[in-house]
């Protein structure tokens, strides 16, 4: 594998008419898996996504974020971005034609074909977020996510760009960024240049439609409690043998419904 070219961790785009890849003497490389965030909060971002592995492999020009400010799309002296919901009723939603044209610049340069490139709003109508999903994302190109704010945005928006809703869950957050970056945190950990180890991410939650096992480390005990004596046996059979164990009992016991999936999986096979 090519080792892709540095220094596209954090572009931020702005309302110019130059596409940013040629202010720059590198151009985006087409291999760089890419998340592209139309936001009213660019500096938001990378945010946690700006530590850790994840970071890293972010400043490493392992995968790129650019982020394109809302605002900038603004219509007259003030930027609006929003108006009151036509039919009436509390608060604010973002218009249609802003949203429109920052999507549509987002996109400039992205593939069309939403398998290769999908486009995300963060919504709590939307379909609730899966491992299945970041696993799907993961193997795009890259992605753009747009977060909203207020009540939300225009509908027209969302149909004609064919934008796919995704939900971090049951619940309610004020915008879409903290959701934008869970979402990516998610599916770029999957991305095989970035964790580096593979297996790692075989063998955790939701990977097999189980919970994962309890895990332990040093000391020996800890608060007079010890560590279960099958994983200090050094027997590799039986630990493999009690973390399965654990995750069945685990996935049972907390989550009924991903246990009943799991059953009849197994079944089919
Ligand atoms: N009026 C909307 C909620 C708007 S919340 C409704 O009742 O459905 C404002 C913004 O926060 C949304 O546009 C969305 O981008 C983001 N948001 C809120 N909750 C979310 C969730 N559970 N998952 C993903 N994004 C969410």
């Amino acid at each position: 594998m090519t080792k892709p070219n540095k220094s596209h961790g954090r572009l931020s785009i702005g309302a110019t008419l130059r596409p940013r890849e040629l202010m720059t003497d590198t151009p985006r490389l087409a291999k760089t898996w890419t998340a592209k965030i139309v936001t009213l909060f660019p500096d938001a971002f990378p945010g946690v996504l700006g530590h850790s592995l994840i970071g890293k492999a972010l400043k490493d020009g392992l995968w790129a974020l650019e982020t394109v400010d809302l605002r900038m799309f603004g219509e007259g002296k003030h930027k609006n971005v929003d108006d009151t919901p036509s039919g009436g009723g509390a608060g604010m939603v973002l218009r249609a034609d802003v949203v429109g044209n920052a999507l549509a610049f987002a996109s400039h340069d992205a593939p069309k074909d939403r398998a290769r490139w999908p486009v995300i709003y963060m919504s709590p109508r939307g379909k609730p977020m899966t491992q299945d999903m970041a696993r799907r994302f993961a193997d795009a190109d890259g992605m753009t996510i747009l977060c909203g704010r207020f009540e939300g945005v225009d509908e027209r928006v969302l149909e004609h760009f064919d934008v796919e809703e995704v939900s971090l869950g049951d619940f309610v957050l004020t915008g879409g960024e903290i959701a934008a970056q869970a979402l990516i945190d998610a599916t770029v950990r999957l991305r095989p240049e970035v964790l580096g180890n593979e297996a790692s991410t075989e063998e955790e939650s939701f990977s097999n439609g189980l919970l994962e096992h309890p895990q332990y480390t040093r000391p020996a005990v800890w608060e007079g409690r010890e560590i279960p004596e099958v994983l200090t046996s050094g027997h590799h059979g039986k630990i493999a043998e009690w973390r399965q164990e654990m995750s069945e009992e685990l996935t049972k016991e907390r989550r009924p419904d991903l246990w009943e999936a799991h059953e009849k999986q197994q079944k089919s096979k």
